[in-house]
């Protein structure tokens, strides 16, 4: 990585447009000089794209819809901005020479492509696409070490263990302990769970987010999905991966060490910080953000997971300890869960039950290849569409 005598870090933004894309443009924008915005893509948002570029002066933007594309043309190309559509352009701009590092920020297993392709191309990995290292762990890790590429997590949970980690050197970890807000629905009984709305479940009481990972938190198939990202960037067996509920987010994650010592970060839940955190390591930029203040919280409170309640919880430590495609499967059947549920077509408690028939239904293969793994996700998607169309 760059060191602070280097005047910027050349940055690229994948899913600029999201929650997370447009908290790290204001990570940007907080920070004159620091970032030189080369790459900047999205999804379908053509409008927030066109103003994003027209004030961070990337090199390139590109497009996955193509319906939008000769609106961004017709918008940028004046501006002497370059601008690409489709899932490929997107693989293709991460590997630009001026590149130093690339914020994964896009959601579901689109993620996986582009930032193979990055990790190919020798580009640091600001990572918040979760979805890519639960479905991909293995080979995203092995080939980041091979090409000597550094996984920066921006996950909150995944920046405390970092973060706490650092200086312990080689210190062997007992066990990291995940924090879980527990959602807008914690301490909800089977039955509550089974009347909730797609409003009540897009309110998180602590961060704001995409709807994706709302509804994720809200189901905790979120920490789930963490708990197989930390084994991944942290190189952890599954009995050495604790989640405890801390319903007010104050304390992001904690490791226990071999001496039982217990390293926590604290903060306010502000995803810009751990977004700063990754773009910047190792350093550790000044800013205005809002500070935690303890005599605020004289209330953190912790309990266990409600597992009975939450499936989703014990689906993701099950599929993790399976290894090979069941966390692909387990991602793919998500996906399509989450995206019925956003779209009024599944209750939110059966999600996990689409879950479990699609991890029920599929022989899991071990050491996939990226293209099983391709392959892998398109049929779970279509076994979770079946196992819809035959709920509702
Ligand atoms: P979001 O839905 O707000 O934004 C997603 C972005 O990706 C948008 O720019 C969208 O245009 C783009 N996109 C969506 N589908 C795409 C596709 N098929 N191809 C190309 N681009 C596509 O999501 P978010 O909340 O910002 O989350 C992004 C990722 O970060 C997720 O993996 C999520 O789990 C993770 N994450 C988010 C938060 C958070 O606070 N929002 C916290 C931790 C981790
Ligand atoms: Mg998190």
């Amino acid at each position: 990585m760059k060191t602070q005598d280097t005047p910027a870090r050349h940055i690229a933004i994948l899913g600029s447009t999201g929650s997370i894309g447009t908290q790290a443009l204001e990570v940007v924008r907080e920070h004159p000089g620091r970032f030189i915005v080369e790459v900047l893509t999205a999804g379908s948002n053509a409008n927030l794209l066109i103003a994003q570029a027209h004030e961070f002066k990337p090199n390139a933007v590109a497009i996955a819809d193509l319906a939008q594309l000769e609106k961004v043309k017709t918008a940028l190309e004046p501006a002497d901005i370059k601008v690409y559509g489709g899932n490929e352009s997107i693989a293709q701009l991460v590997e630009m020479e001026a590149i130093d590092i690339v914020l994964t920020a896009l959601v579901g297993f689109a993620g996986l492509a582009p930032t193979m392709r990055a990790i190919e191309a020798g580009k640091h990995i600001a990572i918040a696409n979760k979805e890519t290292l639960v479905v991909a762990g293995e080979i995203v890790t092995r080939v980041a070490q091979e090409k000597n590429v550094a996984l920066l997590p921006v996950d909150s949970e995944h920046s405390a263990i970092f973060q706490c980690l650092s200086g312990e050197g080689h210190n062997p970890i007992e066990k990291i302990i995940l924090t879980a807000s527990g959602g807008p629905f914690r301490g909800f009984s089977a039955q509550q769970l089974a009347s909730v709305t797609l409003e009540q479940a897009l309110k998180h009481p602590n961060w704001s987010m995409g709807a994706k990972i709302t509804v994720d938190s809200a189901s905790m198939m979120n920490k789930g999905l963490e708990v197989i990202e930390a084994k991944w960037l942290f190189d952890l067996t599954v009995d050495q991966i604790d989640v405890v509920v801390h319903p007010q987010s104050i304390v992001h994650s904690c490791v226990q060490f071999q001496d039982g010592s217990i390293i926590a970060q604290l903060g306010l839940p502000d995803m810009k910080l751990p977004i700063q955190f990754a773009l910047s390591y190792p350093h550790r930029l000044s800013n205005a953000f809002p500070r935690f203040d303890f005599t605020q919280h004289p209330q953190l409170t912790f309990e266990q997971p409600d597992t009975a309640v939450f499936r989703n919880l014990n689906l993701a430590y099950e599929a993790m300890a399976t290894g090979g495609t069941a966390p692909c499967i387990l991602n793919a059947a998500n996906e399509v869960a989450v995206a019925a549920f956003l779209n009024k077509q599944l209750q939110f408690h059966q999600m996990s039950g689409v879950v479990e028939e699609a991890l029920a239904g599929l022989a899991v293969e071990q050491k996939p290849s990226i293209e099983t793994l391709h392959a892998i996700d398109a049929k779970a998607r279509e076994l979770a569409t079946h196992t819809i169309q035959a709920v509702v």
